[in-house]
């Protein structure tokens, strides 16, 4: 089958891999109709956290089960599910309690695994024309037949739990102010998912024009971090109190100000002003134990100058780590269905797979609008 393989740094290419078979009882082999690139894959495509030559990306994944194993009892072939990017077991600790990020059994050693990582157990990508779904019961969401909502629904696989999850950290409630940091997919979704939950004002910092843009035109306040100080410029719109709550959808690769260089502290330490006394901070923006491209030694070893004794005063709280997307998927998936959330705004390419380089390259460096790229398999619904 073909699968976008990652080469070196900022390379990936098309190959022909083998195709993926059950391994165990309970899997199924999907045919991906929907993959999307991730802010995510990014970091590895910079050769910034770990990837192998010859891993195949991919953890955002929809498609039809072509083929249930003996065990699987919840699914049937040409069933449309969409996979959550963590992989999980469902019956460990963690996952009993909900915390399907941190599973402990499907990456021994880690607490938690996903498709398409180096560092996240043997699970391969799912950009590609087929996945292998472990433990699927637990890890595959039924969707309605059809191709119906296929460009909102592959967004449940990742960045619109994501989203929601920064404002469940932060535990944004209706009638507050927010300032979500980052405008790039994630925080797009996590702006929305403010306004779905009630939000009465939020604030969305980044500089790139079209994502501001698309934040303007979901209701949320764009506030452009280059052109002054951001946390002073929403406190001027807050009556000098700042906002409720914050969320930080950047993560480690956080841009200063004056957008010269990486300061990878910058985005804590704004939500640290820019959020009131006693507010809540929401963080699912990737920090990372240790970045062999970070621009200092401390930043190398994951270790970052948080102004924690202003946090202290302020009595301020956070929360942080990857989403579990089940706690949220199918809560969300309903609110599509049901017409109440459209966050398909975000993507802004659909693409055949053998366009993943090029999408690659310009997804990465944030231009000609590249906002969310859907990769479609097999030229499956191509635009
Ligand atoms: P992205 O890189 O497309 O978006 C980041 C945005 O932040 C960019 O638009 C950039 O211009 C902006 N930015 C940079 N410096 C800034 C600053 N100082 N202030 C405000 N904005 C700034 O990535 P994405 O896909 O939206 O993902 C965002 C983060 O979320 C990444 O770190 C990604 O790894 C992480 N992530 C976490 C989870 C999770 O489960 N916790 C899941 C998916 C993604
Ligand atoms: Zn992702
Ligand atoms: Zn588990």
């Amino acid at each position: 089958m073909k699968a976008v393989v990652y080469e070196k740094p900022f390379s990936v290419t098309i190959r022909d891999v083998d195709d993926p078979q059950i391994q165990h009882p309970n899997d199924v082999l999907v045919r991906v109709t929907s993959t999307a690139i991730c802010g995510s894959d990014l970091h590895m495509y910079e050769g910034r956290t770990a990837a192998e030559a010859g891993i195949v990306f991919g953890h955002e994944n929809l498609g039809i089960v072509e083929q249930a194993g003996a065990g699987v009892t919840s699914l049937s072939e040409g069933d449309r599910v969409v996979m959550p990017f963590n992989v999980a077991c469902g019956f460990c600790k963690n996952c009993l309690a909900g915390k399907t990020g941190f599973c402990l059994t499907v990456n021994p050693g880690f607490a938690g695994g996903a498709y398409g990582y180096v560092a996240m157990g043997p699970y391969k990508g799912g950009q590609a024309e087929l996945l292998r779904v472990p433990f699927a019961d637990f890890n595959c969401l039924k969707l309605p037949p059809g191709n119906e909502f296929e460009t909102d629904f592959v967004l449940l696989a990742d960045i619109f739990p994501t989203g929601y999850h920064g404002c469940e950290l932060a535990r944004v409630s209706p009638g507050e102010s927010v300032a979500v940091f980052g405008a790039g997919p994630v925080g797009l979704m996590a702006a929305y998912s403010a306004l779905l939950r009630g939000a009465a004002k939020v604030f969305s910092v980044d500089r790139v024009p079209e994502r501001l843009a698309k934040a303007e035109q979901i209701g949320a306040i764009p506030i452009d971090f280059t052109k002054g100080d951001p946390a002073e410029q929403i406190k001027e719109q807050t009556r000098g109190e700042g906002t409720d709550k914050g969320v930080d959808a950047v993560g480690y690769q956080a841009q200063a100000h004056d957008a010269s260089h990486e300061e990878p502290a910058v985005v804590l330490n704004s939500l640290v002003e820019t959020v009131r006394p006693t507010g809540m901070l929401g963080v699912p923006g990737l920090y990372v134990p240790s970045d062999p491209g970070g621009p200092d030694e401390h930043a190398k070893h994951g270790q970052l100058l948080v102004s924690i004794g202003r946090m202290f005063e302020k009595g301020q709280q956070m929360g942080t780590g990857q989403c579990n997307v089940k706690q949220y998927n199918r809560q969300l998936r309903d609110l599509i269905i049901a017409g109440r959330a459209k966050p398909s705004f975000v993507v802004s390419h659909e693409l055949p797979l053998e366009d993943a380089p090029g999408a690659y390259e310009k997804f990465d460096q944030r231009i000609e609008g590249y906002t969310k790229v859907v990769l479609h398999p097999g030229h499956a619904l191509a635009a």
